[in-house]
């Protein structure tokens, strides 16, 4: 079995992009990241994607509006900042607190800089296949670990555990692309999906994005099979300092063990999120640039 280590990769692809703007005479790719109030894992998710970005040499512009800000006022902030010629991309970290409409403030973001890739536009370009838009980040990375990781999929049945807009559907088109690397046979999961077990059986590659920790068994899984476990959940264990345990939607010890290759949590899929944000930051620049 192939460890498919997503630390090691992404650190590749923030080598590269750091190597790609320092030849950036002048002013830097920028990307505004708005943070609507404390929850604490939206809090460790900015401060990483800030970290990266320094270490790219991509400004961040932090903002961190209170949790009482209303819809209304937060379209004008995001308003502000598609009108602002120094920002190049825009992220809203998602989960909003609740009340917000979460695709409207994504659909507010100018496509030009909807480097979250959330924008009913952009996603009309997965879909399309038009590579001129913004691929959201963990669909993106993953179809970048696999390429990254020798698997073609092409001629491969790829199921995807889950259609979420920021995981299973973009990451399911992707992987119907045709184009290389891509062309896969793709079946898509969800909780409406009889016999789950039956499909995954099929799965030569398996993409588990649905958010139930540990839910894909080796009984799940054919031997050979490649596994991207998308998910990250919080498990009680009070043998952690933190209470916690973080684990994805695949049972590692018994999955792994008949796997080809897999992605571990953590260290997989979620680096790739933020290296891909960072991507696409430097794309939208360029962009802008010759627009
Ligand atoms: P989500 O919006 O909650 O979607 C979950 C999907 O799984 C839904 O389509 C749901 O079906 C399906 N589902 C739930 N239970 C199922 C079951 N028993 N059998 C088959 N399908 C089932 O979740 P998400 O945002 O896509 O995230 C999924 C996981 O990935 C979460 O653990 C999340 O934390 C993680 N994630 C990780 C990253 C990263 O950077 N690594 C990024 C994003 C998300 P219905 O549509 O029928 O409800």
């Amino acid at each position: 079995m192939d460890l498919i280590d997503g630390n090691k990769i992404a650190s590749d692809i923030v080598a590269e992009l750091r190597a790609e703007v320092a030849q950036i005479n002048g002013r830097k790719p920028c990307i505004a990241l708005v943070r609507v109030g404390e929850d604490p894992a939206s809090v460790s998710y900015v401060r990483k994607k800030e970290k990266t970005a320094a270490e790219i040499g991509v400004t961040s512009r932090i903002l961190l509006p209170p949790v009482t800000i209303t819809q209304d006022e937060l379209f004008a902030l995001i308003d502000g900042l598609n009108a602002d010629p120094s920002v190049d991309g825009i992220l809203v970290q998602s989960p909003l607190p609740r009340g917000f409409d979460e695709v409207a403030v994504f659909r507010r973001v100018s496509p030009e800089k909807d480097v979250d890739g959330f924008n009913t536009l952009n996603l009309g370009k997965v879909a399309q296949e038009d590579e001129s838009g913004f691929v959201s980040c963990t669909p993106a990375g993953i179809m970048e670990l696999l390429a990254r990781s020798g698997v073609d999929l092409k001629g491969r049945h790829v199921v995807v555990l889950g259609r979420s807009l920021i995981v299973g559907k973009p990451v399911a088109l992707l992987a119907l692309q045709k184009k290389s690397g891509a062309n896969g046979t793709v079946t898509i999961c969800h909780s409406g999906t009889s016999n789950v077990s039956a499909l995954t059986r099929q799965a030569d590659v398996l993409i588990a994005a649905i958010g139930r920790p540990e839910f894909v068994t080796a009984d799940m899984v054919k031997p050979g099979v490649v596994v991207i476990d998308v998910g990250i959940n919080r498990v009680a264990d009070p043998t952690k300092k933190a209470g916690y345990r973080l684990t994805g939607d695949v049972h590692f010890p018994t999955v792994s063990a008949l796997a080809s290759k897999i992605t571990p949590v953590p260290g997989g899929v979620g680096p790739m999120t933020v290296a891909m944000l960072m991507k696409n930051t430097v794309k939208a620049f360029r962009l802008r640039q010759v627009r």
